[in-house]
């Protein structure tokens, strides 16, 4: 089935706004709520998410297994999610949502999306894991090699953090050498070495790293300005023949969106290539969203190592580290360095990413012309309202990511991030909720949407930040 042949072209105000397939209802286990548009309220009720959550912090720190689903950036209550299909979540007080977290990415296809429900159903029945290996693991791995040429050979892992910890790990073992770049604002997950000035909870809860990561440790991670060569020149001089490898967000997502600049990239490359250390690149957030081949197409980079999560595994706990065959078989069983993993490539998780890598890879030119189109009319739209409203922001979006900063901008790096008004970024986030609309819960956070979004979610959103611009 061709896509364009069910896309439909709408006009509206702002131009041309694709509507995917997708937002048909048969793509999704229960029609009814792709099909409403957004029902705007100033309140909205909330008494069983408030004992859902009090129930939560009896047994989780924070209520929560993950720190930013706390809400305590935004203030207000979290509300608790029963439900969600294409583009909306319901939470268990009934009210419906336009979601732009998507799960923090992977829901690029939407929530419930047929073809991968019924690939875990179908997955499932044959059981959930076995410890040994299935096919269906090769399978996706032949997908993932031909969307990124730079990934040779791969190990399948359960989380990103897995992932960018495994990378660095081979990284110093290729090398010889101990020391790691990365960038202010940039996450790569939370193992020790990585909580260095990092991005996402740790940015928005404006801590400079972790309590119980050793100082020994800490201190072999060198935090650089993102965005900035000369600065990374300067480490490479500083520590001849010392640094093992640089790991960067090819656009960072977990300090709010900011976008590579031009050469920066291609810079990094040529300076890691130069100094015999290894180039990383973490498309946890990026890969399949910025593009089929994530940020290594979209930008021509060709690194020694690539990480990936969140999509790759269609909402199942996947990641991925690959890479140069030369480095990835250093790895046990055929070399030195030890990783492993009891649920690694588990069949359900495989199932749900074959099902999503699969869709976009038949799809590619229609999904990511759509994805483009609606993030652009969305997060340009929010951003006029803003303007009109006298309301000071900078919006900074690449593909179907991006950040409304509360910000005069630019933002280029985090120190230009954290000057963003926290405060207004948090009233606006409540206004929107109260309004329909789920933000990601942190002014340090990229918003994601997906194929499932069309034209009225995209308008419904506008209007939705016209009436809160106006709060
Ligand atoms: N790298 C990046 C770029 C991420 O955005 C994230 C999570 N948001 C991670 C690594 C860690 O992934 P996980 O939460 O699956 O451990």
């Amino acid at each position: 089935m061709e896509l364009r042949s069910i896309v439909q072209n709408v006009e509206n105000e702002r131009g041309l706004v694709m509507v995917p397939a997708c937002v048909r209802k048969d793509f999704y286990t229960d029609g009814s709520m792709s099909t409403q548009t957004s029902k705007l309220s100033a309140t909205r009720p909330n008494t069983r998410s408030h004992e859902l959550q009090q129930r939560a912090e009896r047994f989780f720190p924070g209520g929560v297994n993950s720190p930013v689903r706390a809400f305590r950036a935004v203030g207000g209550a979290p509300p608790f999610v029963e439900r969600a299909e294409g583009a909306y979540v319901v939470d268990a007080d009934g009210n419906r949502y336009i979601d732009y977290v998507g799960s923090w990415g992977p829901m690029i296809l939407g929530h419930a999306f047929q073809p991968v429900v019924e690939a875990i159903e179908r997955a499932a029945r044959n059981s959930a894991s076995f410890g040994a290996s299935t096919e269906s693991e090769a399978a996706l791995a032949e997908r993932i090699v031909a969307c990124y040429p730079a990934i040779e050979k791969m190990r399948f892992v359960s989380s990103g953090t897995e992932a960018t910890m495994s990378a660095i790990r081979l990284a110093r073992a290729a090398t010889g050498r101990k020391i790691i770049v990365k960038f202010e604002g940039c996450y790569h997950g939370h193992a020790d070495g990585l909580l260095v000035k990092a991005g996402s909870g740790v940015a928005t809860f404006g801590i400079p790293g972790s309590a119980g990561v050793p100082e020994e440790i800490a201190e072999l991670t060198h935090p650089l300005p993102y965005n900035d060569l000369a600065e990374l020149e300067a480490a490479f001089d500083a520590h001849p023949d010392g640094i093992a490898a640089v790991i960067l967000e090819p656009v960072v997502g977990n300090a709010g969106c900011i976008a590579p600049a031009p050469g920066f990239l291609s810079g990094v490359r040529e300076l890691t290539r130069r100094e015999g250390a290894l180039m990383i690149v973490d498309e946890v957030m990026t890969g399949f969203r910025v593009a089929l081949g994530g940020a290594c197409e979209r930008f021509s980079i060709d690194p020694d190592l690539v990480t990936l999560g969140k999509i790759v595994g269609g909402g199942l706990p996947v990641g991925v580290f690959g890479g140069k065959q030369r480095y990835m078989d250093m790895l046990a069983p055929l070399g030195p360095v030890y990783q492993a993993g009891t649920l690694s490539g588990n069949p359900l998780a495989m199932a749900a990413g074959l099902a999503t890598v699969d869709y976009l890879l038949e799809h590619k030119n229609e999904v990511y012309s759509l994805l483009e189109e609606s993030a652009k009319a969305v997060a340009e739209g929010v951003a006029d309202e803003a303007s009109k409203a006298g309301v000071a922001l900078t919006m900074n979006r690449v593909g179907a990511m991006w950040t409304w900063f509360f910000s005069d901008g630019p933002v280029r790096n985090y120190e230009e991030a954290a000057k963003s008004d926290t405060a207004a970024f948090g009233r606006f986030h409540r206004a929107m909720l109260n309004r329909g609309v789920w933000l990601p819960p942190s002014q340090f956070e990229a918003a994601f949407l997906g194929t499932a979004h069309g034209e009225a979610e995209v308008q419904a959103t506008i209007d939705a930040a016209r009436e809160a611009f106006r709060d």
